[in-house]
């Protein structure tokens, strides 16, 4: 299912990722297949060691050793290259992906300190990574872009002569995201960049990077282990649980009628990030060991609506509701007698449709 009806600027197809050698490997990510369109978003949600960071690492080549890719394919296009010819990315050598960083793909890493060198001024950084992407510009044009691009994340241009610690943690954030946006990329990922974040500031990271979205016109891959972000942001979300894709679907389709109990636990873990307060249950226990994960379903020892065949088969990730939505789940198979919960059938209403 594409996100989009354009023709998509990165296609994944069954892609795997092992830590590991020989006996030792373990497996991370399991045969993950998904396409991004032009300009669109997608959300990627689970718990830590759900394989969600590990596949975009892989993707983008960034995965240090002992992770290994075991197979797959994964192809990007550069639209704005003369000759739009797909780009291997994992066949893609050093020189090639060097190529292709911060002008066609960018990443924001999960802590903006981390990002930052704290012993230099930003401005330094801007110049930094304008200078080694773009010769053509001068020191004052790179100055200049650099104040075009806080600007574009609402920061005047005094931040140019702080270092990261004078900054406040959205701020820093802030900084790496217009960064990230310094050349102009088309695909821009972000590795749980509000994590480490209040609520207050993580709404108003969202909304900015929705409002560059639309500006811009780049397309996102959104990693989170808080789903209800997504829920503004994405225009599809992918639900990963022990490396798998365990459902996937439009953002609206996935909030208002989750389908897998795994999904209904992460939106019940974190409370919906707009509208009114509500009580969370979260999910029951911890995620799996991937080097002995369990029989069957990964997720049956967690799942309160794990039958016989849930601890005996893996569930396949199959299309329902005419191909909009796919699930790997027996309650959706249609040989199943199992009744699917309550839970898993009503309709939750997005707190932009409640306001
Ligand atoms: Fe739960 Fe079974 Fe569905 Fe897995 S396959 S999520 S254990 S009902």
């Amino acid at each position: 299912m594409s996100t989009t009806d354009n023709p998509p600027i990165l296609e994944v197809s069954e892609f795997n990722v092992d830590y590991g050698y020989g006996d030792d490997a373990v497996r991370a990510v399991t045969d993950v297949s998904f396409s991004l369109g032009q300009s669109k978003v997608l959300g990627i949600a689970g718990e830590s060691g759900s394989g969600k960071s590990t596949l975009v690492y892989a993707l983008t080549r960034l995965l240090r050793a002992p992770g290994i890719i075991t197979g797959g394919k994964a192809t990007l296009r550069l639209l704005r290259q003369e000759n739009d010819l797909p780009f291997d990315l994992l066949n893609a050598t050093e020189a090639e992906l060097r190529g292709i960083r911060w002008s066609q793909v960018s990443i924001v890493m999960q802590s903006a300190l981390n990002a930052l060198n704290p012993l230099q001024r930003i401005g330094k950084e801007f110049n930094e990574v304008l200078k080694l992407h773009d010769t053509s510009l001068s020191k004052a044009d790179r100055k200049a872009r650099a104040i075009e691009l806080l600007a574009l994340v609402d920061l005047g241009p005094d931040r140019l002569q702080r270092y990261p610690h004078e900054l406040s943690g959205g701020q820093r954030q802030r900084v790496v995201i217009a960064l990230a946006l310094a050349l102009r990329p088309e695909l821009v990922i972000m590795d749980e960049p509000t994590t480490a974040l209040d609520v207050v500031t993580q709404r108003e990271i969202v909304s900015k990077l929705y409002e560059l979205r639309q500006r811009l016109g780049f397309a996102m891959i959104f990693i989170t282990h808080d789903l209800s972000l997504l829920v503004e942001l994405a225009d599809e979300i992918m639900v990963m649980y022990a490396g798998r894709i365990v459902e996937r679907a439009p953002a609206t389709h996935l909030y208002q009628a989750p389908r897998h109990p795994y999904t209904l636990g992460l939106m019940d873990s974190f409370p919906p990030l707009f509208g009114e307060r509500v009580q969370m249950s979260g999910i029951p226990g911890s995620p799996p060991m991937l080097k002995s994960p369990p029989t069957g379903c990964a997720f049956h020892p967690r799942c309160a609506a794990a039958h016989d065949r849930c601890r005996e088969e893996s569930p396949p990730l199959v299309a329902i509701e005419d191909g909009q939505r796919s699930v790997a789940c027996w309650l959706h198979d249609p040989t199943s007698t199992h009744e699917v919960p309550v839970a898993l059938t009503r309709r939750h209403v997005a707190a932009s449709e409640a306001n």
